[in-house]
């Protein structure tokens, strides 16, 4: 029996024409800035979002480090979600490697952060504070696409707050699919914007940071004191580059396999279904069932995030098809029967 994965789109394997494009690709010791394909990809992805230069790493986790230390000096400050990456999920390294407080705000249920709740937060020039410098928003945000009414809004806002703006774009281009808006548009508003190859788009490793020419060399100084300067990662790249060229229109695939999977849940009486966003479906499980749900799940071949969450998230990716959605759906209507 296969395992249906839905736990996140992080779990691909890379396709064999992938691994070809990986193998095939021309390397060189990108410390030195001699890899032509990590250049190929840095241009590619400048070139579609609008920006000078981008820097290729290998984790979301360290660009969006790389870009919050580089827009950022100790004892300055970034605005971002309760509920976004930058702030929760990436070990507090903003804090603890770069000296750069957080300010959390809230997340509105759409991902948005209020702007009123933004201007109070921003500090005056006094030395009991530390400096705000930063805003940082997420684009999927938990699967949903931010209004880019909004985007623009809340990045006007912070130019005319002498701030900068940086876009944590992991599902970027799930965003792009499923707005119908070019690249360039969703990045317009930002000062930067981190990309990740290895999500929805299926690579195996890497992330891209978009930003200015001095935002750039600023970073990659910062990247190769994080461990992030890479030798021959032009490997790596190839697989960023492949999945580029064929990666990126098929997320439409993944956003009607997450709307097939939740209608198939929806029709389960015990379940409520809170929402399909682009590739995710988060479901409200009673507390009590969750545990048995799990050990359900595990032995009938399906996995999916339980409990780290208020609820659970399923998540479509290039290695789920339609059979497998309508597979994990009766396995899931096998435990509430
Ligand atoms: C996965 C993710 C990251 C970090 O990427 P890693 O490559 O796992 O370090 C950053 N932001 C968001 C929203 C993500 O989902």
């Amino acid at each position: 029996m296969s395992v249906i994965d839905l736990r996140s789109d992080t779990v691909t394997q890379p396709t064999s024409a992938m691994r070809a494009a990986m193998s095939a690709a021309p390397v060189g010791d990108d410390v030195y800035g001699e890899d032509p394909t990590v250049r190929a990809l840095e241009q590619r992805l400048a070139a579609e979002l609008g920006f000078e230069r981008g820097l290729f790493m290998p984790s979301g986790t360290q660009a969006n480090l790389v870009a919050l230390m580089s827009h950022c000096q100790r004892g300055d400050e970034y605005l971002v979600g309760m509920e976004a990456h930058t702030y929760k999920y990436e070990a507090g390294g903003a804090a603890v490697l770069g000296s750069i407080q957080p300010q959390p705000v809230l997340n509105a249920a759409d991902g948005t952060l209020p702007l009123e709740i933004l201007e109070k937060s921003v500090k005056p020039d006094d030395p009991h504070f530390a400096r705000t410098r930063l805003l940082a928003l997420e684009n999927t945000w938990h699967g949903r696409v931010l209004p880019q009414d909004y985007v623009v809004r809340a990045a006007n806002w912070a130019r005319g707050r002498g701030l900068a703006v940086h876009l944590d774009g992991a599902r970027f281009f799930n965003a792009v699919v499923a707005s119908g808006a070019t690249p360039r548009e969703l990045a317009a508003p930002f000062d930067s914007v981190s990309v990740c190859l290895s999500k929805g788009l299926g690579a195996p490793v890497g992330s891209v940071l978009l930003g200015s020419a001095a935002l750039i060399a600023a970073g990659l100084r910062w990247r190769k004191m994080l461990g992030g300067g890479m030798r021959q990662s032009g490997i790596l790249a190839a697989a960023g580059l492949y999945a580029l060229d064929h990666h990126v229109d098929r997320l439409a695939e993944d956003h009607a396999r997450a709307e097939r999977l939740a209608a198939g849940l929806r029709r389960i009486g015990s379940i409520h279904v809170q929402g399909r966003f682009t590739n995710m479906v988060f479901i409200d499980v009673p507390a009590e069932h969750l545990r048995a749900l799990d050990a359900h799940l595990a032995r009938s071949g399906v996995r999916a995030s339980i409990g780290y969450l208020p609820s659970v998230r399923l998540v479509t990716h290039l290695d789920v098809d339609d059979a497998a959605i309508d597979r994990a759906i009766e396995v899931f209507a096998a435990f509430f029967a």
